[in-house]
C-alpha cells in the first residue's frame, strides 16, 4: 500500500481561488516523487495541506494508513517538512533548536542522531552557533535538520534548491539519495524541469491546481 495516498483532494481558498481541483496521487515507500509545476500551480498548498498546515478543502489523505484528519498526531509522526522560508529562531543554537524539534515529537533525546544529521548536513562544526550568526545557506541547512530530527519516513522539501548554491545544491542531493536508501520516501517540488529529471524517479505535473500528468521519470523525459 502507498506510503502517502491523496483522494479527491479539492481546496477553494477564502479568496474564492481554486487551489486544487480533484487530486489523486499515490506515493510508494521509498520513491522520490518531484511533483513539477511553475508558479501558482498549486505545489505549496498541495504540500501544505498532507503535512497540515492547511486545511484541505474536500477529500481524503492518509499518510503510512494515517488519516491526516482523524489521525493527525500519528500522520504527521512520519512526515518532516523543509518549508521554502528562512524564518527560523533566530536567537537559538544549531544543535539545541534540532534537538528541540526531536523533542516535539515527544521522542527520546538522542544526540548521536542529531549529531549524524548535523554532521550530513556540514553543520556540525556550527553546533554551538545562532542561527541568525548562520549564512542563508547555512539556514536552509539547519531547516533540513529539523525536518530530519524525528526521524520522519516521508521527506517533503518545498523548493529545495531556489536560490540556493551549488555546493548546497548537490549535497542536497546527495543526501535525497542516502535518504532513499535508508527506505525514507522524498517528495519536492520544482519548477525546473532539471531538477525533477535529475532527483526524481518518478514526476507529477501539476498546472492550474490539476495534476495533468504522473509518469516515470524516464518515460516523461522521453516524451519531453
Ligand atoms: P505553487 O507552490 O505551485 O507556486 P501555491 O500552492 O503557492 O502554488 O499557490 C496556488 C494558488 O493559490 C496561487 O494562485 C496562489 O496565489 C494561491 N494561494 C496560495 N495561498 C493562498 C492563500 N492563503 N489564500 C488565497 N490564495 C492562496
Ligand atoms: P536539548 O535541551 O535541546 O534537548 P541536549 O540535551 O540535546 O539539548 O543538549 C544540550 C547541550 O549539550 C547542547 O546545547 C549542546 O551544546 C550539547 N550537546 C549535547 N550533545 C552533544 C553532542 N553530541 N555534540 C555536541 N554538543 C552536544
Amino acid at each position: 500500500s502507498p506510503i502517502v495516498s491523496i483522494a479527491n483532494l479539492s481546496k477553494v481558498y477564502a479568496s474564492g481561488l481554486h487551489a486544487l481541483r480533484d487530486v489523486n496521487l499515490d506515493i510508494a515507500k521509498g520513491e522520490i516523487f518531484a511533483l513539477l509545476g511553475p508558479n501558482g500551480a498549486g505545489k505549496s498548498t498541495l504540500i501544505n495541506i498532507v503535512c497540515g498546515i492547511v486545511t484541505p478543502g474536500s477529500g481524503q489523505i492518509r499518510v503510512g494508513g494515517h488519516d491526516i484528519l482523524s489521525d493527525y498526531r500519528a500522520a504527521r509522526r512520519m512526515i518532516g517538512l523543509v518549508p521554502q522560508e528562512l524564518t527560523t529562531d533566530a536567537f537559538e543554537k544549531v544543535w539545541d533548536t534540532v534537538s528541540f524539534s526531536r523533542g516535539l515529537f515527544g521522542l527520546a533525546r538522542d544526540p548521536a542522531h542529531i549529531e549524524r544529521v548535523l554532521r550530513d548536513l556540514s553543520l556540525y562544526d556550527k553546533r554551538e552557533s545562532r542561527i541568525m550568526q548562520l549564512s542563508g545557506g547555512m539556514k536552509r541547512r539547519v531547516l533540513i535538520a529539523k525536518a530530519l530530527a524525528h526521524e520522519p519516513q516521508v521527506l517533503f522539501l518545498d523548493e529545495p534548491t531556489a536560490g540556493v548554491d551549488v555546493e548546497l545544491r548537490q549535497d542536497m542531493w546527495r543526501l535525497v539519495r542516502r535518504l532513499r536508501e535508508q527506505g525514507v520516501t522524498v517528495i519536492l517540488t520544482t519548477h525546473y524541469i532539471e531538477e525533477a529529471e535529475e532527483m526524481a524517479d518518478r514526476v507529477g505535473v501539476i498546472r492550474k491546481g490539476e495534476i495533468i500528468l504522473v509518469e516515470d521519470k524516464v518515460e516523461l523525459m522521453r516524451k519531453l
